[in-house]
């Protein structure tokens, strides 16, 4: 590692009236599962995002938690919770409000699993609490490799993503030198940014995100080892590309985000469907991006069925140009063939796929002005209407189609909501939203 980093032991400690973190801001959840963690005589710290994002007046994404209790003793503790992972068994505390992920201080600077519900077959059923009761040996064999406050700070990431908040007496407990960085804006890598890069490529893309996330600057080393090992993402799990990918394109930055990666080279390499979308992909994410902001939830197919969108339009052009009725299985061809090569790359799981063909398939019917009640109702009753619908909507709104028929549309969808609400004694109808078939997407750390 090299010597820039201050890797002294005794870590700089701000204590509560030195900082801005107030017990507040964190999550119920979170606050119970520190309370309860350090009254049972365990160390307790809030790390990463968290900790970050309130010092920086920002609202966290999620609040995970640290601590030296082993997942056994954890899970014992609580009783809505289990353990996952693999490699690093991890323990999940639910609360109504969401997950708080508490992880044991760990010394292996190894990267991360895929987060749950992205394995790379999806086999949550491994996973089940029962397989872990007993914090032995990981499935692999390998013995878990628990560490110190210290050791668990510096395999982390950034100086940003290393702090800790105690719960034992509210202090923030900096062993990377990350408050300094997070007050000037700098992203540093702990450790020796090329190294760290080769031991985990996705780091390289995470540098990327908070760079535009957070606004802040990169440090010295770190383009440098990015120029050095960009094409080793393509080493990463397809699992945690994935991921990485639909956690940017759901970021409310991704305008910014995709652009990096087009600056960096990464956008050919893992997003290529995007980079051959040219000029009309800004387009197109701007308006995801707005939807995001105004809190809409975007599902995943229709996040990645984006990129399709700019070659699909045209193909759809040309189909309309040529008049006459649009011939179904021919489209339904150029669907496969344009979505096909993606699929294990991305990651499509295969429902994701069935939404993302039929939303396209559905969007040539969009292009004509509805004729009668009949057909709204049918296409609205479909799993994959809302898909299609958001296809319309992008597609329109980024200039890539004309807007004549989505109003009209949109005027026969409000009828038909009426229609429904009227006959349901007042009960509002909308589409069925599309089921979501992965549960939880977290990242392991
Ligand atoms: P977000 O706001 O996106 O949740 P975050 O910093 O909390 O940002 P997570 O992916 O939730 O990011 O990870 C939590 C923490 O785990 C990070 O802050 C960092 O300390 C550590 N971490 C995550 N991924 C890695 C990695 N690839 N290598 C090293 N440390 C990592
Ligand atoms: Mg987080």
């Amino acid at each position: 590692m090299s010597t820039d980093i201050p890797q002294a032991v005794v870590p700089r400690v701000i204590p509560r009236p030195e900082h801005t973190i107030s017990r507040r801001q964190i999550s119920s959840g979170a606050l119970k599962v520190l309370y309860r963690l350090s009254h049972a005589g365990y160390l307790a710290y809030l790390v990463g995002g968290g900790v970050r994002d309130l010092l920086l007046g920002k609202t966290p994404k999620d609040f995970d938690v640290v601590t030296n209790a082993r997942p056994r003793e954890i899970r014992r503790l609580f009783r809505n919770s289990r353990i996952i992972g693999r490699r690093f068994r991890l323990v999940h505390v639910m609360f109504q409000d969401g997950i708080v992920e508490v992880a044991t201080f760990r010394a292996s600077p190894e990267p991360p699993e895929a987060p749950d519900g992205w394995e790379e077959n999806g086999d949550e059923d491994e996973l089940a609490p029962a397989a872990f009761e007993d914090a032995g040996p990981a499935p692999n064999g390998e013995e878990p490799v628990f560490g110190t406050p210290a050791e668990d700070a510096l395999r982390r990431d950034f100086t940003v993503n290393a702090l800790f908040y105690n719960i034992s007496d509210f202090s923030i407990i900096d062993y990377v030198g990350g408050i300094e960085d997070l007050h000037n804006g700098l992203l540093r890598v702990i450790g020796e940014p090329q190294t760290r890069f080769h031991e985990d490529p996705v780091r390289m893309l995470r540098a990327l995100e908070y760079m535009v996330r957070l606004g802040f600057e990169l440090t010295p080393g770190i383009e440098e080892a990015i120029e050095a090992n960009r094409r080793e993402i393509l080493t990463a799990a397809p699992a945690r590309l994935a991921y990485e990918l639909v956690e940017t394109l759901r970021s409310g930055v991704s305008v910014g985000i995709c652009e990096a990666w087009r600056r960096f080279g990464f956008l050919d390499l893992i997003f290529p469907e995007a980079a051959h979308a040219g000029r009309a992909l800004g387009s197109l994410l701007g308006v995801i991006d707005r939807w995001t902001n105004q809190d809409r939830k975007v599902p995943t197919s229709v996040l990645l069925g984006t990129a399709f969108l700019p070659a699909y339009a045209h193909i759809l052009g040309q189909a309309v140009a040529a008049g006459g009725k649009i011939n179904n299985p021919a489209l339904l061809d150029a669907i496969a063939e344009l979505v096909n090569p993606s699929v294990l790359r991305l990651h499509i799981s295969h429902h994701d796929l069935f939404l993302i063909r039929q939303g396209l398939f559905t969007l040539s019917k969009l292009r004509k002005a509805p004729e009668r009640g009949r057909q709204v109702q049918r296409l609205v009753r479909q799993e994959y209407f809302p898909v299609a619908w958001a296809f319309d909507c992008l597609a329109v709104e980024a200039g890539l189609l004309p807007a004549a028929p989505h109003a009209a549309w949109r005027r026969a969808l409000e009828r038909f909501e009426e229609g429904a609400t009227d006959q349901d004694g007042g009960r509002p109808h909308t589409p069925r939203p599309s089921r979501r078939r992965r549960p939880g997407r977290r990242r392991r750390t």
